[in-house]
């Protein structure tokens, strides 16, 4: 009995199976107490590995995507934002966007849950076995500047323009110098109708012009972005301060505490 033992415990070290090890022996006790015939039993095994296969692929994936905090759709209070239609982003949900190489940005102030609903794409779309990538618009200039310093720009560059999707968070919380600007517009422009972009920012179109220093840059990014895209536009109040308010550290007039 140990060498079967030993047997099969180096045969699944050799496949590289986890889950059956902890669930055979469980298995094997249904399927003599109720008469499971040889093949369902080894079909509910490979199901069990297939599934903690799957569970695996996913963390990684979803490690590798570099988000700032894990939060889904079936969190994301649609009440509470009229301004938003939810058919809208359950469409996207779709990810149609991904496979059709658009677009998608979301406008609105700090705080409307941007960032969310961002995230809760990307980890849909991990799901669905796309490589996603997340930075915001300062981390994704400054580590090309750095970069290409370190003549390592070319492997930095497929960082940005190799996943399926990759979000761009925050653009226009910080101004671009003209190299900034410069490698922002290299993403874009080679990532233009072959990987989608998810984008927020806190400014409206009107506006990016000040963020790139120059309108004429801001429209060049802005007509390839817009091509092919949906943009989300939020307004309304902001959640956190929904949230301080109930905690009742809040007064409108005049009488707040600092928020976070
Ligand atoms: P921003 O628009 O500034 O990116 P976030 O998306 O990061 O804001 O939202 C700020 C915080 O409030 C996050 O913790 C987010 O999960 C939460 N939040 C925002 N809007 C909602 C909402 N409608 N329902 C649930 N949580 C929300
Ligand atoms: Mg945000």
């Amino acid at each position: 009995m140990t060498g079967l033992q030993d047997r099969l415990q180096e045969a699944f070290e050799q496949f590289g199976w986890t889950r059956v090890p902890e669930v055979l022996h469980h298995h094997a006790e249904e399927a003599a107490k109720h008469n499971i015939s040889y093949l369902e039993f080894l079909d509910k095994l490979l199901q069990e590995e297939l599934l903690a296969k799957r569970d695996r692929y996913i963390q990684t994936r979803t490690r590798m995507a570099n988000l700032p905090y894990h939060k889904t759709l079936e969190q994301f209070e649609f009440e509470f934002q009229p301004s938003i239609d939810e058919r809208r982003i359950r469409d996207l949900a779709t990810l149609r966007f991904i496979e059709h190489q658009e677009n998608v940005i979301f406008l609105g102030p700090p705080g409307v849950g941007k960032t969310h609903l961002a995230v809760a794409l990307a980890l849909e779309a991990i799901k669905q076995r796309y490589t996603v990538y997340f930075t915001t618009a300062h981390d994704l200039v400054q580590t090309l500047q750095q970069a290409d310093q370190n003549r390592t720009i070319r492997q930095k560059l497929r960082v940005f323009t190799k996943p399926r999707l990759l979000i761009i968070d925050e653009i226009g919380y910080r101004k671009m110098d003209e190299t900034a600007a410069h490698f922002f517009i290299q993403i874009i422009s080679e990532r233009y109708e072959k990987g989608s972009i998810i984008l927020t920012s806190n400014k409206s179109y009107g506006a990016w012009g000040e963020i790139f220093g120059d309108s004429v840059l801001a429209t060049a990014i802005l007509d390839r972005l817009l091509h092919h895209s949906t943009t989300i536009n939020i307004k309304g109040e902001s959640y956190r301060v929904k949230e301080k308010k109930k905690a009742g550290l809040f007064r409108p007039e005049g009488g707040e505490r600092k928020l976070g």
